[in-house]
């Protein structure tokens, strides 16, 4: 049975890109009816920052990608969190230290300092690894004895991985294929602390394969790891799951991964909720349908055309075969035109829920019968195709609630001509004759009395408009007449020629 996990550290909130990783987590699980774990990465306890594992819980599911298992969703391989799981990755080291795959190492931050330096005057740089273990206090070249007397004597050390001298490794990546690596190159990595934790690397190994873990996918960022956990794997005897990295998300413009300061520097959210001062895609007005549709685009591609999906339809034709290798990047209009998209797809109803609260906060003197919700989703249905968000609905509409107050000066000095006074107060008097109000009755009677008075429409339709919205926006005029009514229509045109 296939088994992912999203494994994040609780070191603050979720970048978009984590939301990413454990969404392909997600769909790889659902796609081949398998368990979607959360495991919470929280051995280092210097980074450790409250209320960040309540922030990824609610993420994912305000993205409706909840996990199946994981903290508070025991089932048998928990607990989820290392903390909780600590006392459990000391055996594991000391496995590794009996098998001689790892060593006690007594080194100094000092001592690492200096030989750091002394590298460096001769122009190297310094690898902890076999070329140089031997040199330095590490139980690889002290004596048994000496090693023992350490311990013994409560001296601070850490465990090392022995990393393999002169081996050539054979890497497979689910999305990156064959990977080569020259053991030589890699460092002796520390897998347990002096603080008795043990790092991201021994804790990583350990639960994945309690856990029984079938795929890791994760951001490329732990591919140079990968090497690590693979001999991690084979020195414990276990059989390593298989890895897929996924590609970085670039920055929209110019080089580099996508970063906090360009979420401000462009004013668009970086975050799937707001955390402190940074602005979350939900408090922006995104709907997570839009979210989890332009993040599965990101990396991923459907090999067609097609660029909306429902979570259900990505579920069906997701495949890792179709991450692509190269870093995609974020476009922050994209993700707009997307919530355009499901926008359309609400409701007119819901979002006149939705709408009401901020209509409400304008403190506006408002007809009663037009905040009713019935009104208020007529009026959506004339003007929603043009918003993106809820809050859109308002700059959309504001006329459809109250008269305007200005009208647009530009507009004005185009289409308010000497005799256009004269005009729509002519056309108070057809108006006020009309008993039925409906937009095309209206519409009818108005375009019968321009023919009969042999008037341009261009000398009564504009100006109407400029009247009635204070703007030459808006949809089909006659219909924005039809919903406000008959004495308003006749008031706001009095209003403009008094
Ligand atoms: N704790 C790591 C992180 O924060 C997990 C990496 C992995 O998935 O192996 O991303």
């Amino acid at each position: 049975k296939v088994r992912v996990r999203f494994a994040p550290s609780p070191t603050g909130a979720l970048h978009i890109g984590g939301v990413r990783t454990a969404l392909f987590n997600y769909l790889f699980a659902k796609k081949h009816g398998g368990d979607f774990i959360l495991r919470i990465e929280d051995t280092d306890q210097n980074r450790y920052v409250e209320g960040a594992e309540q922030y990824i819980i609610d993420a994912l599911n305000w993205c409706n990608i909840p996990y199946d298992e994981g903290p508070g969703k025991e089932a048998g391989f928990g607990p989820y969190r290392q903390s909780e799981r600590k006392d459990l990755y000391k055996k594991y080291a000391d496995i590794l230290i009996e098998k001689g795959h790892a060593y006690y190492a007594f080194d100094t931050a000092e001592e690492l300092d200096e030989t750091r330096k002394e590298y460096e005057v001769n122009g190297k740089t310094f690898i902890y690894n076999w070329h140089n273990r031997l040199q330095l206090s590490n139980s690889l070249s002290l004596s048994q004895e000496e090693t023992q007397e350490k311990l013994a004597s409560g001296a601070a050390y850490v465990i090392r991985f022995k990393s393999p001298q002169d081996q050539k490794l054979h890497l497979k990546d689910l999305i990156r294929g064959s990977i080569h690596i020259d053991t030589n190159i890699l460092d002796d990595k520390v897998l347990f602390k002096s603080d008795g934790m043990p790092t991201y690397h021994l804790a990583n190994i350990v639960d994945d394969h309690l856990m029984e873990i079938t795929h890791v996918i994760r951001g490329e960022e732990w591919l140079p790891s990968m090497a690590l956990h693979q001999l991690l794997y084979s020195a414990f005897d276990w059989e390593a799951p298989e890895f897929a990295h996924l590609p970085l998300i670039m920055k929209p413009v110019g080089k580099g991964k996508l970063s906090k300061r360009d979420g401000e520097k462009l004013g668009f959210p970086v975050f799937p909720l707001s955390w402190k001062d940074a602005k979350g895609y939900r408090e922006e007005g995104y709907f997570p349908e839009a979210v989890v549709n332009f993040l599965a685009l990101l990396g991923w591609n459907p090999g067609t055309e097609q660029e909306i999906f429902s979570l259900e339809e990505l579920t069906d034709i997701f495949s890792i075969e179709r991450v692509n290798k190269s870093g995609a990047r974020f476009d922050p209009d994209k993700t707009k035109w997307y919530n355009q998209h499901y926008m359309q797809e609400k409701s007119n109803t819901s979002l006149a829920k939705a709408f009401r609260p901020i209509l409400e906060a304008k403190n506006l003197p408002i007809a009663a019968d037009r905040t009713s919700v019935g009104y208020m989703t007529e009026v959506i249905s004339l003007i929603k195709e043009r918003a993106a968000f809820i809050s859109d609905l308002w700059d959309l509409s504001d006329y459809f609630y109250a008269a305007p107050t200005t009208y647009n000066e530009k507009a004005v000095k185009k289409q308010w001509k000497e005799d256009t006074a004269d005009i729509m107060g002519q056309l108070v008097v057809v108006l006020e004759g009309i008993t039925d109000f409906s937009s095309a009755n209206v519409e009818t009677v108005v375009k019968e009395w321009i023919a009969a008075q042999e008037l341009s429409f261009g000398k009564v339709m504009p100006p109407l408009r400029l009247v009635i919205v204070g703007d030459m926006k808006g949809p089909h005029i006659f219909d924005i007449i039809a919903m406000i009514g008959k004495e308003d229509s006749i008031e706001r045109i009095k209003k403009a020629i008094a």
